[in-house]
């Protein structure tokens, strides 16, 4: 979808040459009307004019003086001069002092130019802007088409004038979704009841109002609401929520009018909102509280009872916030579907993937599946870059098309980071980071008994990682059990253990590593009740859960000394156990560490072939 500019432009347009217009009119047309007889001369002329008494009418007024030749055709002007004998002299020369009328313009002709003329302008140009406006709201209406509704410049407070956005020629459709079959399946229905609405009216079915699309930023929810656009062939007005948030109480409120009144006349149609959380916050009674916001959201929720589902106007909207919205707006009779767009998984991301690697020239020895398996965790927004990554790569090399390495080096971009080109780490400093990411992928191996990691780096990245360990994803697993979790914490602890062991002293290389044992511990304790003495209790609250899951503390202060206790001793327990697994395989570390210092680069099967071959 793209917007058509043309109605701003044609107003800026239109008063810029109004404009010059007038300064033009200002600049040359009314000075000459002002002063058409009257020519300015020097003070010689008027002493010359006297001396050959050629002197008709004169008039000193102030200090100007205005005189006129014997046949007083022409009007002169000039300045006063310290020159007691003028008048003497004038008077010599038979000049006749009288008031001397100019042929200045008439009161009324100086109102008509300066006045009346500009207003008709400006009155005619606003007039063509406005004709041309209604014309092109009108020519927009045609069903195929997709318009975004918001105020325009003239209008004023919330009358209807239309930003109108047409379906641009690549309408995407729902094979340009992969993966997310769930909320395809649920968004096709609704297609399907605007295609033939009396399949469902037989059997006495009334569609949802509205649903809400939510999850994680870069899920697929926009592209999931044009994909809607595309297949269902009837108007789609699109806004994003920050559209109707504006300086002043009440025109947000205005513009939700204005939007379902344009969705009523042109129903079935489908009304998207984008990025809804920024006007459905949760209303709080708190001081300062933004009444702009509220208003805005009293007007949708009461604009969203209003009107009769069965007309057919569906109301979709996207978050990622879902926790946030205000929980009116999520009652049923609101929007009463709620459609979760997750992280892909395995399937999916290998899905997503071929849809983009589509567009790009892959070379024939490319395994999609193998690239899938080693992005995991990776948004559909981050595989889509992940692909344009390789593609770019392929042609920094001067390649035709985009090979499994362009891919495999593109997915750690977009992950950690470009390369350093040349990063300064000393022998020492790379020995140490050696050891400690085999320190995190033996501990893991020697715990589970399988090949823990895809891949194990020590190349700095611009992210400012040092090594990199590319985790396999375990076939995606949906629930943890207690030991899994303290296996991943002693897997977290188990970089800093080898530098211990091996080095006796220990760096700042482990502090992300350190973030995240601190944060699973905690989480064992406060949320998944895996403590030994908090029982089922939820001591924390999660509120942010599509965007990194910040938390609160919901607990007595006694409590939260005693919760950092039990988070200490299970993170120390867990260290000393990373501590003792790799002291009690100190050989296999050495081999395998020595080995990654050399090559910088090791994957999981060579990992596993040097840990099987003592
Ligand atoms: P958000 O959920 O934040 O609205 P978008 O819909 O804007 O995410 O997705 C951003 C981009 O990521 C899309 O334009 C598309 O290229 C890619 N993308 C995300 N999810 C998918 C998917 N399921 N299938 C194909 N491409 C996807
Ligand atoms: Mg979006
Ligand atoms: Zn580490």
């Amino acid at each position: 979808m793209q917007e058509m500019k043309t109605p701003k432009k044609s107003l800026l347009y239109y008063c810029l040459i109004a404009l010059l217009i007038i300064m033009l009119l200002n600049i040359f047309v009314f000075p000459l009307l002002q002063n058409m007889h009257v020519q300015e001369v020097s003070y010689n002329v008027l002493l010359q004019m006297a001396d050959d008494k050629n002197i008709g009418q004169v008039e000193i007024d102030g200090d100007e003086i205005l005189f006129t030749d014997k046949d007083n055709k022409q009007i002169y002007t000039t300045g006063t001069m310290n020159d007691p004998d003028l008048v003497q002299r004038l008077y010599d020369s038979g000049a006749d002092f009288r008031t001397i009328t100019t042929d200045e313009m008439s009161p009324l002709a100086y109102f008509l130019f300066s006045f009346v003329l500009p207003t008709a302008l400006f009155g005619f140009f606003g007039w063509l802007i406005f004709r041309q406006m209604k014309k092109r709201m009108n020519g927009g209406a045609n069903p195929m088409n997709s318009m975004t509704f918001g105020m325009g410049g003239m209008g004023g407070l919330g009358s209807g004038n239309a930003k109108v956005y047409v379906k641009s020629a690549d309408g995407i459709k729902f094979s340009d979704v992969a993966g997310e079959d769930e909320a395809k399946e649920l968004l096709q229905e609704i297609v399907d009841f605007l295609h033939a609405p009396e399949k469902f009216r037989d059997i006495g079915a009334s569609l949802p109002k509205g649903a809400l699309l939510s999850g994680p930023p870069g899920t697929g929810k926009t592209l999931l609401a044009k994909a809607v656009a595309g297949e269902a062939e009837v108007p789609f007005f699109s806004i994003s929520g920050s559209e109707f948030v504006e300086m002043f109480v009440g025109m947000g409120a205005a513009k939700v009018r204005d939007l379902f009144k344009q969705a009523n006349e042109k129903a079935p149609c489908i009304v998207f909102i984008d990025e809804i959380d920024a006007i459905g916050k949760k209303r709080d009674g708190s001081l300062g509280g933004n009444d702009e916001r509220e208003q805005t959201l009293n007007q949708l929720l009461t604009e969203m009872d209003g009107f009769d589902a069965s007309k057919g106007v569906v109301i979709l909207a996207a978050t990622n916030r879902p926790e946030a919205l205000d929980p009116a707006l999520l009652r049923p009779g609101r929007f009463d579907r709620r459609i979760p767009v997750e992280l892909p998984d395995l399937k999916g991301r290998e899905e997503i993937l071929r849809v983009h690697a589509k567009k790009i020239k892959t070379a024939p020895d490319v395994d999609l599946h193998k690239i899938a398996r080693t992005s995991s965790g990776a948004s559909g927004a981050e595989l889509a870059n992940i692909v344009n990554e390789a593609a770019l790569r392929a042609v920094r090399h001067g390649r035709k098309s985009a090979t499994q390495e362009d891919f495999e080096e593109s997915i750690e971009t977009v992950i950690a980071g470009y390369r350093k080109k040349n990063a300064i780490m000393s022998d020492k400093e790379k020995m140490i980071v050696a050891y400690h990411e085999v320190g995190h992928a033996l501990v893991a191996a020697k715990q589970t008994d399988s090949a823990p990691v895809e891949k194990i780096t020590i190349i700095p990245r611009t992210s400012g990682a040092l090594g990199y360990t590319m985790q396999v994803d375990e076939a995606d697993k949906t629930l943890l059990t207690k030991q899994e979790l303290l296996n991943k914490i002693a897997t977290f602890t188990g970089g800093r253990a080898a530098e211990e062991l091996i080095f006796g002293e220990y760096t700042t290389g482990a502090s992300n590593d350190i973030e995240q044992a601190t944060k699973l511990a905690r989480a064992m304790i406060t949320r998944y009740g895996m403590s030994d003495s908090f029982d089922m209790v939820a001591l924390e609250t999660v509120s942010n859960q599509y965007l990194g899951g910040d938390s609160s503390l919901a607990c007595s202060l006694e409590t939260q000394t005693k919760i950092d206790e039990q988070v200490v001793a299970l993170v120390a327990e867990q260290h000393k156990k990373a501590y003792q697994i790799l002291s009690d395989n100190v050989s296999a570390l050495h081999k395998i560490a020595k080995h990654l210092y050399e090559q910088e680069t090791i994957t999981g099967e060579e990992f596993m072939h040097l840990l099987q071959s003592q």
